[in-house]
C-alpha cells in the first residue's frame, strides 16, 4: 500500500523546514522538502549531495512520470518501499501541489506567520520593495487562494502558526499530530530529527544541528529590531490582513 501523502502549503519563510524536520522525526513518517526542486536540478539532497548517491532520490529516479502518474504518487510508493507511512513533502507552492498531487487523496498543513516576521524575511532576503508594502497588500489575495484551493482539493486541512509552533514546539506540534491523525511525537522534541533525514532544498538555517548536533527551537522575532518602526505600525493597522490573521489564528491548532 503506498504511503500518505502530507503537503505543508502556505508562503515561503513560513517555518516549514523547521517543521519537516519535527514531522520527520515521527515513527513511520519520512520528509522529503521541496522536491519539485530535486527535478529542476537545482537541488540534490542535502544529506547526500547528488542524487545518485541518495537512497531515496535514486528510488525516486527509477520511477517512470506519466501514464496518469503524479510525482507525489512516486513519492508514496518509494516512501512505502523504504518502509514509511506517511510522506511529507514542503513544496508550499500551490501550483506545484496541484500539478503533482491527485485531488482529495492528501492532508495539507497551512502554514502562516506574523505579517511583520513574513515582511522582514522578504526584506532580509532582498526580494521585498516598497518597504515591504507590496507584500502586505499581496498576503490576503495569496491566502484566499490557498485556502479555497485546499478545500477542494485536500482530504482535510490543518491550521499552524509559526509564532506558536517556535514559542510552544511541544505542545503545539502535538495538537498538530492528534489533528491529522499522525503518530504522537516524542517528547522532548528533537531538531534535527536523529534519523537520517534526505531533505531537498529548504532553510540552511534549519540544518545548522546536522553538523552541529541537536539545538533547541528558539522563536526567530528578529522583525521587532529590523522592522522599520512606521512599517510595523502600517502593518498593525492594516485592516485585511488583521482581520485575516485572526481568522487564521482561530482556524489554528
Ligand atoms: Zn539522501
Amino acid at each position: 500500500m503506498a504511503a500518505r501523502i502530507l503537503s505543508i502549503l502556505g508562503p515561503v519563510y513560513t517555518g516549514s523546514t523547521m517543521l519537516s524536520g519535527l514531522l520527520h522525526g515521527l515513527p513511520g513518517v519520512m520528509s522529503i522538502g521541496e522536491i519539485h526542486h530535486y527535478y529542476t536540478g537545482q537541488f540534490g539532497c542535502s544529506l547526500c549531495g547528488p542524487s545518485k548517491k541518495c537512497p531515496v532520490l535514486s528510488l525516486l529516479s527509477t520511477k517512470k512520470l506519466g501514464d496518469g502518474k503524479r510525482l507525489y504518487e512516486q513519492l508514496a510508493e518509494v516512501g512505502s518501499e523504504l518502509g514509511f507511512d506517511i510522506v511529507t513533502n514542503s513544496d508550499k507552492s500551490i501550483d506545484t501541489v496541484m500539478s503533482h498531487v491527485p485531488a482529495g487523496v492528501a492532508d495539507g498543513i497551512i502554514m502562516f506567520k506574523s505579517p511583520e516576521a513574513y515582511i522582514a524575511s522578504f526584506i532580509r532576503h532582498g526580494q521585498a520593495t516598497s518597504e515591504g508594502r507590496d507584500i502586505l497588500e499581496s498576503i490576503p489575495k495569496w491566502f484566499q487562494y490557498i485556502r479555497a484551493w485546499s478545500r477542494s482539493h485536500m482530504r482535510r486541512v490543518a491550521y499552524v502558526e509559526y509564532e506558536q509552533l517556535a514559542g510552544q514546539p511541544e505542545e503545539t506540534f502535538t495538537r498538530l499530530c492528534a489533528a491529522l491523525d499522525l503518530p504522537k511525537p516524542a517528547l522532548p522534541l528533537v531538531f534535527p530529527p536523529e534519523k537520517p533525514w534526505h531533505n531537498v532544498a529548504g532553510n540552511t538555517d534549519a540544518y545548522y544541528g546536522v553538523s552541529h548536533g541537536p539545538r533547541s527551537i528558539y522563536l526567530d522575532d528578529r522583525w521587532k529590531t529590523e522592522l522599520p518602526r512606521e512599517l510595523q505600525a502600517h502593518i498593525a493597522t492594516f485592516e485585511p490582513v488583521q482581520r485575516l490573521l485572526a481568522e487564521l489564528r482561530r482556524l489554528a491548532v
